[in-house]
């Protein structure tokens, strides 16, 4: 469903984020927790895409097969980074003839050791626009197009310290035809919240999907604070996780309740929707659901 319908069906969304299991053995483990995902309701699914070569078909497949096993409106990610403009068409072009909906249109890190870009789309707003004009093509079975999502940076994106001028660059991805933005994960709401309303001054009027990921691991922690460079750890947050080090239980009891206290903060302020990064696995977002005292998205809406 075209992400333009989704967001005037559902008052809420809540979204949830995969990445396509490194080889195929993982595939059936992956299909038996989507169902537990699928129990609960989400608007849409997304898939993640990889920087380096060896997975990008991956995406492409999981998006298909999801869609047709489950009936989830799956959502890939797309990055043009070491893309040539024809390659993104193709790409386009084979998902439009899966019937595939909308694209997380995104610019993406050139993988370690890299350069120089061997690419035709310097920024994902360039994508954007390659996007929009495919829509313009007619290959599209639906006439709008696809639906398009990009990133914001709450806490601002590493590579532009100013954030004046990424505010410029996050609506110049609107203005080039986004109808969704999906936020970066954070841990200190205010951030966000200071963040919407700066994206409102500047006139943004694209709706924002805020990114949860639920801490269940110290090793996880570290790994979240390399990939999403620039997010913030609250002291209260690292000296729970401090507390509770030694017991790994504790590490995700103390991190699902964090999560969970961010979602409810978030419902009462009347956030558009949730993203969870969920790693692929289910318990954690389960427990927040669970938490929240719902068994499904549809209690979230009321
Ligand atoms: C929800 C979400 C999902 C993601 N999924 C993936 C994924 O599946 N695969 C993956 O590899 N990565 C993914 N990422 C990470 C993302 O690719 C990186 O953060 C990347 O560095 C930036 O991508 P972007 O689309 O935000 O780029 P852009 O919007 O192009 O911004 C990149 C940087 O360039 C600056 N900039 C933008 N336009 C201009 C301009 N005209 N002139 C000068 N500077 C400019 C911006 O301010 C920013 O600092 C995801 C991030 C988020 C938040």
């Amino acid at each position: 469903m075209h992400l333009v319908d989704v967001l005037a069906r559902d008052s809420f969304t809540a979204s949830f984020e995969f990445f396509p299991p490194k080889n195929e053995a993982s595939w059936d483990l992956f299909f038996s927790t989507i169902k537990d995902f699928g129990k609960l309701r989400p608007s849409f699914v997304s898939v993640t895409y990889g920087a380096g070569g060896s997975t990008r078909q991956f995406t492409h497949d999981l998006v298909v097969r999801i869609g047709k096993d489950t009936g989830l409106d799956a959502m890939p990610h797309l990055t043009c980074v070491n893309h040539s403009a024809n390659d993104i068409d193709q790409i386009l072009l084979r998902y439009a003839e899966a019937g595939v909906s909308n694209i997380l249109a995104l610019r993406g890190d050139l993988p370690n050791g890299t350069s120089t870009l061997a690419s035709d789309y310097s920024y994902a707003t360039d994508l954007v626009r390659a996007v929009r004009s495919f829509a313009q093509s007619g290959r599209h079975p639906d006439l709008r197009g696809f639906g398009i999502a990009v990133a914001g940076y709450p806490e601002g994106h590493p590579q532009t310290p100013n954030t004046l001028l990424q505010m410029d660059h996050l609506k110049a991805k609107c203005d080039a035809g986004a109808d969704l933005i999906i936020s970066q994960l954070f841990f200190d709401n205010h951030a966000f919240y200071d963040w919407r309303e700066r994206c409102e001054l500047a006139g943004i009027k694209t709706p924002i999907l805020a990114g949860i990921m639920p801490i269940t691991s110290v090793t996880g922690l570290k790994r979240m604070a390399e990939l999403a460079g620039g997010t913030k750890f609250p002291a209260a947050l690292l000296r729970a996780v401090r507390r509770a080090q030694d017991d790994a239980d504790a590490v995700s009891r103390v991190g699902i309740h964090w999560a969970t206290e961010q979602c409810r903060d978030l419902l009462d302020h009347g956030v558009r929707g949730i993203h969870f990064y969920t790693l692929n696995r289910s318990d954690a977002t389960r427990k927040i659901y669970e938490n929240l005292g719902v068994s499904s998205t549809d209690a979230l809406r009321q």
